[in-house]
């Protein structure tokens, strides 16, 4: 599933390339994903052209000069590319917009699941949950004392409350780990048994994870000027790690799959549990 690194990879890579060129045409190849009009979606693209583009939470958005956006979720198995034209579309493909200069932007989803707006700019609050969603991880205006303020509503295992997209966007189950590892907490404490101190340290765990990891998703994404989306965590230091030793003491690292979501962690750097007193 593409959480914050990959999402952000994508979004400088397509703020490099797309600005100012004009869209020839768009084909809506499979509607089930597309939530507004397939027709709206082709007519607005055709002569249209992209603005830099931004992210929130798990949506990439792409503005138009027209002053609407294309705004896609890629949920768990969407996948972006930016490839010569001729290229054949890799099977569930869902959207594709011809750019002038014989490039594609193409959306393929194996499992359909991902969403795709296109709205007024300034209408965004009006797409599901958009309104009831938590701030971005990323938000400059997301300061540390807004991550500790926010985290009061929360009770329950840590790892759940960092991975609730009502309390903060971005984060989902594999760089969750990542961050709990950076910040030597178990992802089974309750918030409650957590010192005020571990908190504020996950905090900027969570944001150091970030920067770490982008510039690592984007060199395994992106060849010259075609991007070729891939799930590559092999740089990962313990999410999926596990009977492997902890690159920080050795211990081999702890995997518990739960509810089909795994995770990795050292019960050396990371002591505590639901037991944590
Ligand atoms: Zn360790």
């Amino acid at each position: 599933m593409p959480e914050i690194p990959e999402l952000e990879a994508i979004r400088e890579f397509f703020t490099e390339h797309l600005p100012g060129k004009p869209i020839l045409s768009a084909e809506a190849r499979i509607p089930v994903v597309i939530r507004t009009p397939a027709r709206d979606v082709r007519e607005t693209l055709a002569g249209d052209k992209f603005g830099p583009l931004l992210r929130h939470g798990k949506f990439l958005l792409f503005p138009l000069a027209s002053n609407r956006v294309l705004a896609i979720n890629p949920m768990l198995t969407g996948r972006f590319q930016y490839v010569p034209a001729e290229k054949k579309p890799a099977a569930k493909t869902c959207l594709i917009v011809h750019m002038e200069g014989g490039r594609d932007v193409r959306y393929a989803d194996e499992r359909l699941m991902g969403k795709i707006y296109m709205v007024p700019a300034g209408a965004l609050d009006g797409i599901p949950n958009w309104a009831t969603n938590g701030p971005d991880l990323l938000d400059p205006k997301f300061t540390e004392d807004a991550w500790m303020a926010g985290l009061k509503r929360y009770r329950g295992a840590i790892k759940g409350i960092i991975t609730n997209a009502e309390f903060v966007q971005g984060v989902g189950n594999a760089y969750s780990d990542e961050i709990l590892w950076e910040a030597k907490i178990n992802p089974y404490t309750p918030k409650t048994k957590l010192a005020e101190d571990d908190l504020r340290a996950l905090y900027r765990a969570a944001r150091a994870v970030m920067a770490w990891a982008t510039p690592l998703v984007r060199g395994a994404m992106v060849k010259g000027d075609i991007l070729d989306y891939e799930e590559r965590r092999d740089f990962m230091r313990v999410h999926r790690r596990g009977g492997q030793p902890c690159p920080r003491c050795g211990t081999p690292i702890t995997e518990i799959t739960a509810n089909q979501r795994i995770t990795s962690f050292c019960r050396n750097c990371q002591p505590g549990g639901p037991q944590a007193k």
